[in-house]
Formats: structure tokens, sequence, C-alpha cells
């Protein structure tokens, strides 16, 4: 069935809900999803997979919601999910089951059109842990479906398969070393009896970035793919990296060069093809790595593989000799495009960089780029060569450069959709401008850290790269003419992922706690829905019973709810305070939410005998940088992912303060750090509590 419509209003969410404990009518074998299941387009009911598809356009047939009924749509069912922090997840239904994944990789089924619980499956991820708690979060952006097996990735690195009716855990593999300073909040991807993963981490330590394809009936490893090279000395796994090894100078393995794949991987069943978006350099300064020059492949590329046997095909590098964190870890979106005429297979890729990328997926050649947001570090893509205009002085080499965007992107891993009806692509973006200088920063000298982040640059906001100071939006973009077609200013600017829908609507989810739902095509708003909380999640839509839903897990969360500052601790979704829930919804839904307390921006402890050192608190801003900004937000000011340390009783008393580092509280996600001394503890104390008095004194 294609699209589903109701004509009689259903205003019984309640009768609805009162039904959940009549077990489903659906008792036939569930239908078996597999290739063919996953790269079809039409079905409506299920979204079996991350970008719903293959494609991951993220685009729904279904019509019973559209622009003429979506005022309607109310909600129909929720599930708190009390103790949770950052929900950032992609859910999926098979057959009127929701599976989705909680924080710390907690993977949960619910009957579709109730949230009834069916199982819940925990892999234990703070007893996995350990060090890794250090490097990324307990985040995890999605799952994947195969066959009767859910397929999670953890924080920790390992890969796990469920049994999807039971939740029984079937097999688990370490994908990661247990040294290597990475981590996983990836969706694990299958296709062809294979489930690929990658991994993050080039921030935390020496880096050299692959992805793994696994067997998803045994967990066998199938095939690895190094991104960058190692040690020309250790020999090349393959041609590919002795080609990529032409592009390095300098001896970059001891830094391990970084490229990780942390989210953007895309099946392509026409080419039988698996497209990896890969991650920037480690460390993000070329000058440390690749001292004289060179393109560094395949850092911020797009890499097309043998999805058999990992064997590389082709590549596309939209950042060559990369220096700004600018990675290609985004979404790689496939659609069918007639340019100039002609039908493209193309692939549609906006990363970091600015740029919107239209390639040709037949043999990788770029047809067209440009740029989605302000972009001062190229002045154009040459398509006939296709690489970037760079503009002198972007490199920071001839000192502080000022550059749009800045390292968290124009854009990032918030889904970006696209709409075959409208042909717009709908995206998630982001206007900021950055300082960026290595001044001070010991060129010659500089070792990837341990146990905490350096990236060999420093890098400081500036603010909006516009003239109006949005600093956030969402745009409809056309990849035929590459230009904006219509967009939406919004407050701050990590805003979710999108979805789009035969019935001409797009819908989003925003950093203010509103779901809303556009015209698809002229962006009018339609509808909307505040859920009490931060939204990073995407919605999905689905039917069962010939009922359609949207539905979206609710939690503020991901990097810039941690280390966002200002701007994003501007909303108010302080730190334990706000609902995390899961929640559908469906026309003349009528189920009433619990409220939720109002936004509250944390207000820094006062404490007048504190006696704050200014040489102490300079040193201690260099260790806060290192070890806790990540979590608990720039400038010391929590933008909600953990506490807001400036208002923080611990902060006060020594002992306290040293029994939370140095121990760690591992069930929170707080990682331990025995290592730091009493010195460093202070110096940290002091640092803390200058950002609190300065905040004070501006009250
Ligand atoms: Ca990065």
């Amino acid at each position: 069935m294609v699209a589903t419509r109701r004509t009689a209003g259903f205003g019984a969410g309640l009768a609805l809900a009162a039904l959940a404990s009549v077990p489903s009518a659906q008792q036939a074998a569930p239908p078996v999803v597999d290739d063919a299941a996953l790269a079809a387009e039409t079905p409506g009911n299920d979204w079996l997979a991350f970008g719903r598809t293959y494609s991951e356009q993220r685009f729904s047939p279904l019509t019973q919601i559209d622009t003429g009924t979506v005022g309607r749509l109310g909600v129909d069912w929720y599930v708190d999910l009390a103790g949770d922090r950052g929900l950032v997840s992609t859910p999926l239904v098979v057959d009127g089951v929701m599976y989705f994944v909680r924080s710390m990789n907690v993977v949960r089924a619910v009957d579709a059109a109730t949230g009834a619980l069916r199982w819940e499956y925990d892999p234990d991820v703070a007893g996995h842990a350990d060090r890794r708690l250090r490097v990324g979060w307990d985040h995890s952006r999605g799952i994947a479906f195969w066959k009767g097996k859910v397929y999670v990735a953890t924080w920790d690195g390992r890969l796990n398969a469920i049994d999807a009716g039971t939740g029984r855990e079937l097999w688990s593999t370490r994908t990661i070393d247990p040294g290597a300073p990475f981590y996983i909040t990836g969706a694990p991807k299958v296709f062809r009896g294979k489930v690929l993963i990658g991994n993050g981490g080039t921030e935390n330590g020496a880096a050299r970035g692959y992805v793994t394809a696994y067997d998803a009936e045994t967990g066998e490893q199938a095939w690895r793919f190094h991104i960058v090279p190692g040690n020309p000395a250790d020999g090349f796994e393959n041609e590919a990296m002795a080609m990529a090894a032409d592009t390095w100078t300098g001896e970059w393995w001891e830094f391990g060069g970084g490229g990780n794949a942390w989210h953007g991987f895309t099946y392509d069943s026409e080419f039988d093809a698996v497209y990896i978006g890969t991650g920037n350099g480690s460390p993000w300064n070329r000058k440390i790595r690749s001292p004289g020059g060179g393109d560094n492949l395949f850092l911020c590329s797009v890499v097309a593989l043998d999805a058999d046997t990992g064997e590389y095909r082709w590549h596309y590098q939209t950042t060559p000799g990369e220096t700004w964190d600018y990675n290609s870890n985004m979404d790689i979106v496939l659609a069918d495009l007639t340019i100039d005429e002609r039908p493209v297979k193309a692939l549609m890729h906006a990363p970091k960089n600015g740029f919107f990328y239209v390639i040709d997926r037949s043999d990788g050649r770029l047809i067209s780029a440009e740029p989605f947001t302000e972009v001062t570090w190229a002045s154009a893509v040459d398509t006939a060569t296709g690489r970037p205009v760079e503009v002198p002085g972007a490199r920071y080499e001839t000192g502080a450069a000022l550059i749009s965007p800045g390292p968290i992107g124009g854009h990032s891993w918030h889904a970006m959709s696209y709409n075959p009806e409208t042909g717009l692509a709908y995206i998630p973006t982001i206007h900021l401008s950055y300082q960026f200088t290595d001044e001070g920063v010991d060129i010659d000298g500089w070792r990837s850290p341990v146990g905490r982040s350096d990236t060999g640059v420093s890098t400081r906001r500036l603010g909006s790269s516009r003239q109006d100071d949005v600093i956030g939006s969402l745009q409809a973009w056309d990849p035929v003419r590459q230009e904006q077609v219509w967009e939406v200013p919004l407050e701050g600017m990590w805003n979710a992922g999108t979805l789009t829908t035969a019935g001409n609507l797009v819908f989003q989810g925003r950093a203010d706690g509103n779901l809303v739902a556009y015209d698809a095509a002229s962006g009018a708003e339609l509808w909307r829905f505040h859920v009490g909380s931060g939204i990073s999640a995407p919605p999905i839509t689905y039917a069962v019973d010939g009922r359609q839903y949207v539905a979206l897990l609710v939690g503020w969360g991901g990097a810039m709810a941690g280390v966002g500052g200002p701007s994003e601790a501007a909303h108010g979704w302080s730190y334990g305070v706000h609902p995390r829930r899961l929640i559908a919804f469906a026309l003349d839904g009528g189920t009433e939410l619990p409220a939720s307390p109002p936004p509250r921006v944390p207000a820094p402890v006062e404490a007048p005998f504190f006696e704050v050192d200014a040489g102490l608190a300079q040193q201690g801003a260099r260790e806060y940088g290192g070890v806790c900004s990540s979590c608990h937000g720039r400038d010391a000011m929590s933008s909600g992912m953990a506490p807001d340390l400036r208002a923080s009783g611990a902060v006060l008393s020594a002992a306290a303060f040293a029994r939370v580092l140095r121990d760690g509280r591992n069930a929170q996600g707080m990682p331990a750090y025995p290592e730091l001394s009493d010195q460093q503890l202070t110096a940290l104390r002091h640092y803390i509590r200058e950002q609190a008095e300065r905040d004070l004194a501006g009250r």
C-alpha cells in the first residue's frame, strides 16, 4: 500500500491507548527485512532503516497526514524515558513494532500503535566503557534491522546483534582496539548480509580511522577498510593505501592521521557500492600531521567501496589537506536527478565545509558544488578539477584567520532529507564564524594527546556569519539549480534532522522544543507542538492498521548540548530537569503530555569566601579545555548535557571535587581522572569559579 487515508475523524487517542493491552492481530510470520525490502521506496508502513530506505532520503510516501490534515495532529501516545540524557536517534518500525535506542545504548522494542513495552536490552555500557567514557558521549544515532535481528553499536566500541522477537543478545563483537581513543555513536548499516560500522575519536589521541563489515548472522569480520595510510615501513593493506600515502608528508602515522568515519555510510543497491563519509585529520592542524602539505587522502571524502569486498572504487575529496575539522561525515543521500536534460544517478552531500555537492555515483565525478551557508575558506569549487579554490590565509598560515563555517560545520549529523516530489533537500543549517590560530602551538614538538582532547589549533567562536546574526536555519535546497528555495531562521544552531513526506510536508524538531510541520514546497508553517524539552532527534513516520503516525525521541543532546556554550545554554534545557520521551503523534490524537518545567538557565552559586587566583585560573582554563569542556560546556557554561559546574557545590570543596574527578561516576557517564594532581584539580576549581564570578558580576 503506497498511502493510507482516513476520512472519518478519530478523536479517540485515549480509547486507542486503552486497547494497548489487547494483543496485536499480527501474529503471522514477520516480513523479511532484506536487500529488496530495504531498497523499496514505495511501501510506507514501515521505517526499516536509519534513512528509511537505502537511499537515505527520509522521504515517506504516506499521505494521510498532509498539508490539509496536519493541523489535526496531536499526541497519540508517549513513553517516558526517565534517567535518559541526550536522545538523538532515529527509531525503526517493522511490522507494527518500534525499535529505538536510549541513553547508554539501551535498546527497547514497543508496540508502534500504543508504546506498550515488548522488551528492553541493556548492553551494560557503563560496565564496559572504562577510560573510553573520556571520549564521545553516551548517545547513539540509531540501530539497524536485518532478517529478524536488531544491531546496535555501543559507545565502548562493540557491535551487538539482538533477536528482534525477544531482545536476547545473539552475538557481540569488539570493533575497536581496547587502547584506541575511539568511541561509536553512529548507526550500523546492513546490506547484503553484512553489518557495517565505523568509529569516532580523532580529537582524543593518535587516531587512524577505519570501517569494518561483519557477517550479519555470525558477527565474523568480512572486511575492513582503513581511511588513511599507516606507516609505509609496515606495508600497505591495499593499493588504495599506497595511492593515499603519496598525498601525505612527514611521519603522519605517528599522529594516526585520522579520517574516522563516525556517521555517514550509504549503501547503493544499484551499484552494489557503499559510500563512506570520512572524517577530519588527527590532529586538525595539517602543519603538524603532514608538514610538507598534501591532500591527505582519504580525509574529508566520500569513498566508494565494493559492498561485498570492501575494495576501493573511487573517491571524491571535499576538503583536500583539511585543517579546520571539516569532516565529510554528514549523511549521503541518493537520488535520481535530471541535470541538463540528462538523467543522473546522483549522490548529495552537505558536509561541514559549507558546500552542497552533487556527485555522479557511476564514477564519482563532481557535477556541481555551491555554498549552502557562508563560506570564507574557499571562493568556489572548480567543477573542471573538482577542487576548492582556497582563499589565501585561510589555513592560518600567516596568523589568525577568521573562517566560516567553523569546526561545527555548516551542517552536522542532523539528518538532511530529500523529497523527490518537490525536488528539494531540507538541510538543518549552521551559520557561525570562528577564529583559527596556532600561535603558541609547538608545531614541531606537538604530540598526540592521551586521555584528553587536543587538536593542534585553537579555535574561538566569533558569532553569526550572517548580517542578521542568525546562527541556525532550516533551508530547502534545490540540488539541480544549486540554490536555496526557502529558509526559516531558527533560534540556536543545534536544530534536529528533517523528515519529508508525499503529503507535501517537512517536519523538524528544534532546539527550542517545538516540533514544526512546514509546507514542503513553500516553507509555510502549518503546525507546531512544544514537547517541553529541546529536540535533537529526527522524526519518522509510519502506519499501523491504516493509521499514520509521526514519532520522535525527545532529549536535548549531541556535541553542542555539551560544548555549545552561551547560545545553546540560553535554551534553558538544564541537566536532569526536562523530560526525556518517545512521543507518537496521529491525526486527532488526544493524549495530554504531563507539564514540563519551564526552561531554566542554571545560575552560578555565590561563594564570596572562594578567592579566585588569576594565575591558577589561567592554568585551569587549559585543563578544562582538554578534560571538561566537551560535556560541561565551553566557558564552564553547561548547555544541558552535563551539570553546570558554576552552579556546583562540589567545586567549592577540594575533597568533594577530587572525589568526583578521581573516581568518576560511570553510570552517569562521568569518567574518572585518577591521574590529575592536586595542583591540577585546584587550578580547575579556580577556573570554574572565575567563570562563575564573571557571570555573577554581569547579572
Ligand atoms: Ca572532528
